[in-house]
C-alpha cells in the first residue's frame, strides 16, 4: 500500500501554522472542541449553489471536507482508545480519498453531517478524559517503523481540524473554479483568445476558425476557469502530433499542454497555474509526462513552469512570417 506519511511527531505546518510540539494536550482539546463550531461558521460562508463543487480537479468540494472533518473525529477517538487500551496497535490507515469516493461524500446532506462532526467530537472529547496523566507516551504504529505517541495523536486530531476548516472555506470561496470545458464555453473562449491576439500576439497567427483550433483533437481534456459563470481562462491536454518536436526530447510516453490562457483581466490570481496543474494532474492519471513549449520572450509563463518545479528539457525554433522565434520545452518532474 502506498500511503503518504504521518506527520512528525513535532510537525510544523507551513500553511495554518499549527506547530505540534508547541501545542500542549489543554490547547489541542481546545482546538477540537472548536471545530464544529469552526466548521459550521465556514460552511456558512459558502454559497448554496457551491456546497458540492470543487474548485480543482482533484481537491474536495466543502462538503467533503466536513465529512473528512467528522471521519478525523471519528477515528482519533478509535486510535485513542486502542492506545489507552492495547499495547503498541496498529493502526489501520484512513484512506481519505477511498472514503470520500466509495461512500459519496458529495451527495451528503451537510446540516446531518455538521450533527455528526458534533456527536463525534464530544465522543473523542470522552476519550480523552480517560488518558491517564502518565497515559500521553503510549504509543501507536501504522506502517512499520512509523510510531507515535497518544499526544501526538491529539495534536493531530487538532491540526486536522484547524487545516480542513481552513480548506473548507477556501474550497467554497475562492473566486474562481477551474473545471472541464463544455460546448457552451468554446464561443466565449474564441472572444478572448481574439483580445489576446490583438494585444498579446497570442496565438501567433489569427486563426480563422478559433473554436476549431481550441478544440483540435486528439484532446485527453480540456479545463475552464470559471469566475462566477464567466469564463477566464483556458487549457487543453494533447497527445503529440507524430512530427511533435517537444515530445521528441524526451523518451517517455508525452502529454502536450497546449492552449493555456488567461484573460487579460483575471491575470494576477494564479489561473494560469491552477490551469496548468488540472492538466499535469490528467496526464498523471494516464501515466503520460505533461510538457509544452513557451516563447522565450513569454517571461511571465517561464517564470510559472519555473515556479511549480518543471524542468528545461530543450530549445526549439518556431518559423512565423519568415521570423525565427525561438521556445523553451519544460516538462513536468
Ligand atoms: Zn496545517
Amino acid at each position: 500500500m502506498n500511503l503518504p506519511p504521518l506527520p512528525a511527531e513535532d510537525h510544523d505546518c507551513p500553511s495554518c501554522g499549527i506547530r505540534y510540539a508547541d501545542l500542549t494536550v489543554d490547547a489541542a482539546i481546545g482546538i477540537v472542541e472548536g471545530v464544529p463550531d469552526a466548521a459550521a461558521a465556514a460552511l456558512a460562508e459558502v454559497p448554496a449553489r457551491r456546497v458540492r463543487v470543487s474548485p480543482d480537479p482533484g481537491t474536495w468540494s466543502p462538503v467533503e471536507y466536513l465529512c473528512h472533518l467528522r471521519d478525523v473525529a471519528a477515528t482519533s477517538t478509535i486510535r485513542l482508545h486502542r492506545a489507552r487500551t492495547e499495547e503498541r496497535p496498529v493502526l489501520e490507515p484512513m484512506l481519505n480519498d477511498l472514503r470520500a469516493r466509495r461512500f459519496r461524500y458529495v451527495d451528503a446532506d451537510p446540516a446531518a453531517v455538521l450533527a455528526e462532526l458534533g456527536r463525534m467530537v464530544a465522543g473523542l472529547g470522552d476519550e480523552i478524559a480517560r488518558v491517564r496523566v502518565d497515559g500521553w507516551e503510549r504509543a501507536v504504529t501504522r506502517l512499520p517503523g512509523e510510531e507515535r505517541t497518544a499526544r501526538w495523536l491529539v495534536r493531530h486530531a487538532a491540526h486536522e481540524g484547524r487545516h480542513h476548516v481552513d480548506d473548507l472555506r477556501r474550497a467554497g470561496t475562492v473566486a474562481t473554479v477551474v473545471r472541464p470545458r463544455v460546448e457552451a464555453d468554446v464561443a466565449v473562449l474564441a472572444a478572448i483568445l481574439r483580445d489576446l491576439h490583438l494585444h498579446d500576439h497570442y496565438p501567433m497567427r489569427l486563426q480563422p476558425d478559433l473554436g476549431a483550433w481550441l478544440c483540435r483533437e486528439p484532446v485527453l481534456g480540456a479545463w475552464v476557469a470559471d469566475h462566477d459563470g464567466g469564463v477566464v481562462g483556458h487549457v487543453g491536454l494533447c497527445l503529440p502530433a507524430p512530427d511533435d518536436p517537444v515530445s521528441a526530447l524526451v523518451a517517455e510516453p508525452a502529454a502536450i499542454v497546449s492552449r493555456l490562457f488567461v484573460a487579460r483581466d483575471a491575470r494576477g490570481q494564479a489561473l494560469g497555474e491552477r490551469l496548468v496543474r488540472a492538466a499535469w494532474r490528467e496526464a498523471g492519471q494516464h501515466g503520460l509526462r505533461p510538457m509544452l513549449d513557451v516563447l522565450v520572450r513569454d517571461a511571465a509563463a517561464v517564470a510559472l513552469y519555473e515556479r511549480i518545479g518543471w524542468q528545461r528539457i530543450g530549445t526549439i525554433t518556431h518559423e512565423i512570417d519568415g521570423n525565427s522565434v525561438p521556445a523553451i520545452c519544460f516538462a513536468a518532474p
